[in-house]
């Protein structure tokens, strides 16, 4: 079952009570730090960062020309593109493309942007198989969940969950070690790739200037699917776009560091055009969607338009206080961790999604380690706002407590005798409902705090008092 962003609390809470998944998640903090060591290695680390944001501020800022340089680019090498306002509009185009070519099978690579279109849901209605062709997107393909973790989806499952996994659905008993269910899957997905009609991929990065279409990938599979099935559709958002060919020595640097600490990853793969007569592998026919499905939202929004920077590196995930406890699938989104609590909900709407942008301790973390520097903080801040004024405008504004209540604050705060008064007597008087030197149960709606954390005690001594006395 598919949690959602509606359930995003409940969700928490049963993330946090998950025994396994909470061993599991700490695998996270060995990415970050092997993303540290990789950036400390360079010498010009933080000024490529600069670079990459530039160039992304640059493309999103340029958005209707570079995409127009794009379409002419593919065109130009015998590529067709189709433009999607919507994820139907997406599922459409690629169903009538299948449907023309009697394709039957696809395998496809990993690729966010088809799981936020639900393509695998739409081609298996159509009758059409769909097999995922990355590892972990095969191994959460097969348990029919969605993935957990934009670069490393199946993260939430140890290697015994993996190995009942295929013995229940692939009928392959006692595998042990991670590198037999790697050959199991392999050999799985060899007959795939060599009698699908279709290949479907992301898009990490289009090239304007070139219509290069670069997808990078550490297993092989993303290869495969380009080069074997006789059409490749590459599905990307608006904001792939780059401009230049030159701007991938740059992107490519700090997207492999950022996302898993390597200099390189295993593969990058350059799909320019169509297979031309001399060669000998790469699909016969080449289309290109890109999408919109509420970019062009966020576009229009200043404040919100740095979230169109992401890379989909994954460190800001990895390295967020609130994902590390819950994983996920308790965002109940496609895209989780910081950057799904932002571009969730002006993609879905802030109504089905208000809990996602107060997720958040606003540490920074995210924004530390984004190799664009998105400033996530700031976006979520921002949401909060939006969300906290919707709210309003159909309220009927505070109820009597709520008023009541702050007028004794705003009494309390501007007279310093109630002031001090309102902190000592409760001082005094909070010894019995002391535990361990702190409150661990509050009574009242003060409880809300002490459901999750301790309150520590209040001071006996004014700072004021102590500093008389110094
Ligand atoms: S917001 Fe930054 S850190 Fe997070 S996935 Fe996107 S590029 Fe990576």
């Amino acid at each position: 079952m598919h949690l959602t962003t509606e359930t995003f609390v409940q969700n928490s809470d049963d993330a946090i009570g998950n025994a396994p998944l909470q061993k599991r998640l700490r695998v996270l903090s060995g990415f970050t730090q092997r993303r540290a060591f990789a950036f400390s290695e360079l010498h010009d680390g933080e000024a490529l960062r600069d670079r990459a944001r530039a160039i992304k501020a640059d493309a999103i800022a340029h958005l209707d020309r570079y995409l127009i340089q794009l379409e002419e680019s593919v065109i130009r090498l015998g590529g067709t593109v189709h433009w999607a306002r919507d994820a139907e509009a997406a599922r459409e185009i690629i169903l009538e493309l299948a449907k023309a070519n009697n394709v039957t099978s696809v395998v496809k690579s990993k690729s966010m942007v088809t799981e936020e279109i639900e393509l695998n849901e739409a081609l298996e209605e159509a009758g059409i198989e769909a097999v995922e062709t990355d590892l972990g997107e095969y191994i959460v393909q097969l348990a029919h969940e969605r993935p957990s973790h934009i670069l490393a989806p199946a993260i939430h499952k140890s290697k015994e969950d993996i190995s009942d996994l295929f013995a229940d659905k692939l009928g392959i008993r006692d595998l042990v070690l991670p590198e037999e269910m790697a050959v199991a899957a392999r050999k799985q997905l060899r007959e795939k790739f060599c009698s699908a009609g279709m290949g479907v991929t992301g898009a990490n990065f289009a090239v304007a200037e070139t219509g290069t279409i670069v997808l990078v990938e550490n297993e092989g599979n993303i290869r495969l699917s380009t080069t074997l099935p006789r059409i490749h559709v590459a599905l990307m958002g608006i904001e792939k776009v780059i401009p230049k060919f030159d701007d991938l020595a740059v992107f490519l640097k700090v997207l492999a560091r950022s996302a898993t600490g390597q200099k390189m990853s295993s593969y990058a793969s350059f799909i320019t055009g169509t297979r031309r007569s001399d060669e000998t592998d790469g699909a016969q026919q080449f289309h290109l969607i890109i999408l919109d499905n509420g970019r062009t939202r966020i576009l229009a929004d200043e404040e919100k338009r740095e979230s169109l920077y992401c890379l989909r590196c994954g460190a800001c995930l990895n390295v967020c206080p609130v994902y590390q406890k819950i994983g996920g699938h308790a965002y109940g989104s496609v895209y989780s961790g910081p950057i799904g609590a932002i571009i969730t909900p002006p993609l879905m709407g802030i109504d089905k999604s208000k809990d996602l942008p107060f997720a958040s301790s606003l540490c920074g973390a995210c924004r530390e380690v984004c190799p664009v520097r998105i400033d996530i903080p700031h976006v979520l801040l921002k949401l909060r706002e939006e969300w906290v004024e919707e709210k309003s405008s159909h309220d009927k504004g505070p109820g009597l407590l709520e008023r009541l209540a702050m007028r004794m604050w705003a009494f309390t705060m501007s007279h310093r005798w109630a002031y001090n008064l309102a902190f000592r007597v409760p001082a005094f008087f909070q010894g019995p409902m002391l535990k361990d030197g702190k409150f661990d149960d509050l009574p009242f709606v003060f409880g809300g705090w002490t459901e999750n954390r301790d309150f520590p005690a209040l001071a006996k001594r004014s700072f004021r008092s102590m500093w008389r006395d110094i």
